[in-house]
């Protein structure tokens, strides 16, 4: 929800491309639906995992419209050799509790593009524009960083490089061991895509298991794994604010009568790929701080569990 939320907040309706076997947002998927109301394409880097850029890009550039690459879950991660962030228009990163870094609550927001930046500047300051005094030119929110945040974000930057690479030097010695189970599948790393691994999600071929994915996850936390299964839950689409469309008072704004006179439908089966993905991923949390150890026992344990309920 914190890619979506701030789109209706800005008056703007999300609109849902499927994902690949990843839960990266699939070009061709976007390809599909874009329309000459699109404003902008927001390609998530989910779990640090790359988007297919590229084609993207492409799409974007073809029909002059944005893209904002959210990285919350992908600092450093590298797509064909290039930093996620630096390919799109404009990109935004968390320092939400959770993420790689943090301060407590936050974020960052990167852009090539001298224009963008002066209107982020002004977003996230109250359309203040105090190059002309007390002059106010759009509206905006307070969404100033303190000083004493800034402080802390720019230390944790400096560790950030370590904790990105040591995950995925970690996530690389778990994804050695589990490609030779068939009954699982795992995020790539290689040349082309270097994930961040905020965490590291698996998915099941649960018609080779005997056992439901609950039950998969339940097995797992009794061998002392804590794990999550199917991340979010239903997908986004039908969550509350969205499906049920509260919104702004009873408006439903911008999900009903809206400005632009574009109907939107939210409803089970609008992205089928992404609905089967989640009914069969497990999300492991992961750190910087685990030891080789623990990765081997992350191992063991899924290695026991798929051999109890192997079909
Ligand atoms: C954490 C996160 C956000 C939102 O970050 P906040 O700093 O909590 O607003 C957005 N998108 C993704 C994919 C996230 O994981």
């Amino acid at each position: 929800m914190g890619t979506i939320i701030p789109i209706l907040f800005q008056g703007a309706i999300p609109i849902f491309a499927d994902v690949n076997n990843y839960g990266c947002v699939d070009p061709s998927s976007i390809k599909k639906l874009v329309n000459d109301k699109t404003y902008a394409i927001v390609p998530v880097h989910l779990f640090g995992m790359l988007v297919d850029l590229d084609p993207i890009m492409e799409v974007a550039e073809e029909k002059g419209i944005y893209v904002v690459e959210d990285c919350a879950q992908a600092y450093l991660a590298e797509y064909k050799g290039r930093y996620v962030g630096t390919i799109g228009h404009m990109a935004a990163f968390s320092l939400q509790q959770s993420k790689h870094i943090t301060s407590g609550d936050g974020g960052i927001t990167v852009t090539n593009d001298d224009e963008l930046a002066d209107r982020a500047r002004l977003f996230a300051d109250k359309g203040w524009d105090r190059s002309k005094g007390r002059k106010y030119v759009m509206l905006g929110m307070n969404y100033r960083m303190t000083e004493l945040q800034g402080a802390v974000a720019l230390a944790q930057l400096g560790k950030l490089k370590w904790v990105v690479e040591r995950r995925r030097r970690l996530a690389e010695r778990l994804n050695k061991y589990l490609e030779d189970l068939e009954e699982v599948t795992t995020l790539p790393i290689n040349r082309d895509f270097k994930p961040s691994f905020w965490q590291y999600p698996i998915w099941l071929k649960m018609d080779k298991l005997k056992v439901s994915l609950e039950d998969f996850a339940k097995a797992l936390r009794a061998e002392g794994i804590p794990c999550t299964p199917t991340y979010i839950g239903e997908p986004l689409y039908l969550k509350t604010p969205l499906k049920d469309r509260k919104t702004f008072k009873k408006s439903g704004f911008p999900l009903t009568d809206n400005p632009f006179h574009y109907p939107v439908e939210y409803y089970k089966g609008l992205c089928p790929n992404a609905e089967k993905l989640l009914n069969r991923m497990i999300v492991i949390p992961w750190n910087e701080k685990y030891t080789e150890e623990d990765v081997d026992d992350i191992y063991e344990a899924i290695l026991k569990v798929i051999k109890y309920y192997r079909r």
